[in-house]
């Protein structure tokens, strides 16, 4: 597939181009954390960062959207198909993310999401490979990589002054064309530098041995070890909100006079409400089923469902729990012990 090299200072001329008539999303700073924006005017998108705190994933299945709306119980009008966008600086864990969502929502889910395969389909994924690991991050533990291209449209990789960007998909290659003025072709110096960098990010990763995971978990449903993982969790479900591949959801209709819309918004497997039945019955009452819901279904459910791990190893349930319930620590006991 294509590739070409383009100075860094030329990067927002590049996106503009090949991105022209589009919304163009890429990583900018807030306050300390980075966050994906609009590529405006006096806007510089952020190279050196370690991930974003929401990932790419609420830009294709936001954490609230209007699915349609209603007047007298008919319906008035559904949204309009999401606009082409272009979001640049996904990493790849991110990236692959958006690959599982892919299945999920799309070829092997039980029913189509047209909101997020619309997105999908009018979008360019452009990944930024990691130079750095994270202490948190664990990709390479559950089949990613910090140049994993699964998931993207364009692997782009920092080389100092340049960025390497290669076409992953067709769709990747018909946005180099796009900018192509802008691209030279890479020497091979250069392609051993991003090399060597991927490397070196590889080297820095936190690896642990998940071979025996599915079929532990497979005859885990009553392990006494679910009391230990789930000891200290306060049930406050914010790693399932930043979990870039966590997808459960709640609808509602909300109603004014005649007029009413129905609302899709991010709702999470660790809130006691979310199985709470009308007669009052809970299947999932204690923390310690919330927790072993989260975790069979990102690493037994989703495997047996749709064939992917549904965790890349991205860290932010790591790095942002209040009571640091590490779900590596987790795995381990569950891959280990009995
Ligand atoms: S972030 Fe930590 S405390 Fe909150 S629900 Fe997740 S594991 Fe439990
Ligand atoms: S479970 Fe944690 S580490 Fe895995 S993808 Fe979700 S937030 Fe990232």
């Amino acid at each position: 597939m294509k590739q070409g090299t383009l100075k860094k200072t030329r990067l927002v001329d590049w996106l503009r181009s090949a991105g022209a008539g589009q919304t163009v999303y890429v990583p900018v700073r807030r306050g300390t954390d980075a966050v994906f924006a609009p590529l405006q005017d006096g806007v510089e998108p952020l190279l050196d960062f370690d991930n974003t705190v929401l990932s790419v994933k609420s830009l294709f299945f936001p954490q609230c959207e209007v699915l349609l709306t209603f007047r007298k119980e008919r319906l008035d009008a559904a949204p309009e198909p999401a606009g082409p966008f272009v979001v640049f600086g996904v990493r790849p864990c991110d990236a692959r993310a958006l690959f599982c969502l892919d299945k999920l929502f799309g070829e092997f889910g039980q029913s189509r999401d047209p909101y997020y395969l619309a997105r999908r389909e009018n979008s360019a994924v452009i990944s930024l490979a990691c130079a750095k690991a994270c202490h948190t991050c664990f990709c390479a533990s559950v089949g990613g990589d910090p140049a994993d291209r699964t998931g993207a449209d364009i692997l782009a990789s920092d080389l100092g002054e340049d960025l390497l960007l290669e076409a992953v998909t067709p769709n990747g290659e018909a946005f180099l064309d796009a900018g192509g003025g802008l691209l030279s072709p890479p020497t091979e110096e250069q392609a051993a530098r991003r090399d060597n960098a991927v490397q070196s990010a590889r080297d820095g990763l936190t690896k642990f041995d998940l071979t025996d995971l599915k079929k532990r978990l497979d005859s885990s449903f009553d392990s006494g070890l679910w009391a230990a993982v789930s000891e200290v969790c306060r049930g406050c479900g914010l790693c399932t909100y930043l979990c870039p591949t966590c997808h459960c959801f709640d609808i509602t209709d909300e109603k004014k006079g005649a007029r009413g819309r129905r609302v899709r918004t991010w709702d999470s497997c660790q809130y006691a409400l979310f199985t709470l039945h009308a007669s009052g019955h809970n299947p999932r009452a204690s923390r310690k089923e919330r927790m072993r819901q989260r975790l069979l279904h990102k690493f037994q459910y989703t495997v047996d469902n749709v064939g992917e791990v549904f965790c890349v190893g991205c860290g932010r349930c790591v790095a942002n729990c209040p009571v640091n319930l590490d779900i590596r620590e987790a795995l381990k006991k569950l891959t280990t012990q009995r």
